[in-house]
């Protein structure tokens, strides 16, 4: 049949890359086959994950990725993580090629004395425990403090700044999961310094307006305007406040006297070395000692390797690629994420994805990319699904789980309230 001849992609990682690479090969080639591969049994990756709840308008692109999950030559399967229910050589077998987009799921630390200490979380997990990422549902955080350090001063921090500071009323009609409302509803968190490495001009953090002038300008207007009256009397009776805490690094976490948590944290005072754009951070000597019960690593996402058969540049922390073509590696293709390091938002990881798509179309027209031979697709992999007693969670099964999160949500003026146990989504998918 032509089906069987059709050319077939699978992507691994059903987030942002993985969908918007899918999108593009089913709207471009009208032959494609193209079959997600997903770990978790619910999809979007980080637009359900990481994104803020305060922040409703991003997760619009989920309606996108619903349209691409729903053509009639796309396929998702999640509840099936790669290199562990299948092997990426199996996957080679079953389709003419295989892209990876699975995000980086690890998060580089400190590095510093104190860093294991009760009360300090790395931001990749506080966000996956207020957004209800099953691994992190059980992170508690402990919010009976006053001060809070957040390290790194990208837009990761601060997001967790402002969960962490707006009032539980901005935050109740949201879909932050209910177990971290309460906890956020409970917590003492008063005061919030974002500490960076660098100073003001080399701010990770960006604005809508995307020239960095305009960021600047907005800085300084804070920084030296005199508010008018109404102003200065809203933030003088302000009960919460948070700050930027330039040139700084952290050299340890100071634990509290019976040593089990942290109670502060010593950063050490850095000048600027280098000109222009090409400028690092070098310590004085002198350190300062900060009062704190809750220290939050912001300083970056990591990729891990998959698979032993795909190649791994362990000091970038990607799949090295030539424009999304795995090196020495033919139909092995990357986006996202994976393919470029965890920077960027949500329309960068697009048309990068993009990019891939066209890569991959290329060397299909080309011939490098070979399918003149017949693969099994989707029904090779269930077999070998079938047999390890993996069953995959389709699309469909994902609208069962999203229609009962809705209905939970609903019931408390929320858009959702997501399920945290894998079990429990499993439960609703296949009833
Ligand atoms: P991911 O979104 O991480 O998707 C990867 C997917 O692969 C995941 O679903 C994962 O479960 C799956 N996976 C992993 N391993 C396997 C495996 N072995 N087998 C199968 N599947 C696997 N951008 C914006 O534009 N606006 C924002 O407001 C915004 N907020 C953000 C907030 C946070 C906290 C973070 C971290 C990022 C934010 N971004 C935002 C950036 C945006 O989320 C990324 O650009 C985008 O998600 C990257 O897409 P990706 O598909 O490469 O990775």
């Amino acid at each position: 049949s032509p089906a069987a001849s059709c050319p077939k992609v699978c992507i691994v990682g059903g987030g942002p890359a993985g969908f918007y690479t899918a999108q593009h090969l089913v709207k471009t080639r009208p032959d494609v086959q193209v079959d997600i591969y997903e770990r978790l049994p619910v999809p979007f990756g980080l637009v359900r994950f990481g994104v803020a709840p305060d922040h409703p308008e991003v997760k619009n692109v989920m309606n996108t990725f619903t349209q691409t999950a729903q053509h009639a030559r796309c396929s998702f399967h999640g509840n099936v993580s790669v290199g562990k229910d299948v092997t990426v050589q199996e996957l080679q077998e079953a389709y003419h090629a295989v892209v990876l987009s699975y995000g980086a799921e690890g998060n580089r630390t400190l590095g510093v004395p104190g860093e294991d200490l009760a009360g300090v979380h790395s931001a990749k997990d506080f966000v996956g425990w207020y957004n209800g990422l099953p691994t992190n549902r059980d992170l508690r955080p402990d919010l009976r403090c006053e001060t809070a350090v957040i390290l790194g001063q990208g837009n990761v921090a601060l997001d967790v700044a402002r969960i962490l500071l707006s009032p539980v009323d901005i935050l109740k009609n949201t879909d932050i999961t209910q177990p971290a409302l309460d906890t956020l509803a409970e917590s003492s968190v008063r005061r919030v310094l974002i500490v960076g490495r660098r100073g003001p001009l080399q701010l990770a953090c960006t604005i809508k307006v995307r020239p960095r002038k305009r960021l600047t300008e907005l800085l300084l207007k804070v920084a030296v305007e005199t508010p008018e009256e109404t102003e200065l009397e809203r933030r003088n009776s302000a009960k919460r406040a948070w700050g930027f805490r330039f040139f700084r690094s952290p050299v340890e976490i100071l634990p509290s006297d019976d040593l089990t948590r942290a109670a502060g944290i010593r950063l050490a005072v850095n000048r600027l070395e280098g000109e222009g754009e090409d400028v690092w951070a070098v310590t004085t000597g002198e350190v300062e000692d900060v009062e704190c019960g809750l220290v939050i690593s912001s300083i970056g996402y990591k990729s891990l390797p998959i698979d032993p058969a795909v190649p791994f540049d362990p000091r970038k922390h990607i799949i090295p690629n030539t424009m999304g073509r795995v090196q020495k590696c033919a139909g092995l293709y990357c986006s996202g994420w994976v393919k470029r390091g965890p920077t960027g938002v949500i329309a960068t990881t697009m048309n990068d994805s993009f990019d891939t798509a066209r890569t991959l179309l290329h060397d299909m027209d080309e011939g490098t990319l070979d399918i003149s031979t017949v693969k099994p697709g989707s029904a090779g992999v269930t077999t070998i699904l079938e047999k390890r007693g993996v069953k995959p969670v389709l699309f469909s099964d994902w609208e069962k789980i999203d229609s009962e999160e809705s209905k939970r949500g609903e019931a408390r003026g929320k858009p959702r309230e997501k399920l945290l146990d894998v079990g429990e989504m499993l439960k609703v998918a296949w009833t």
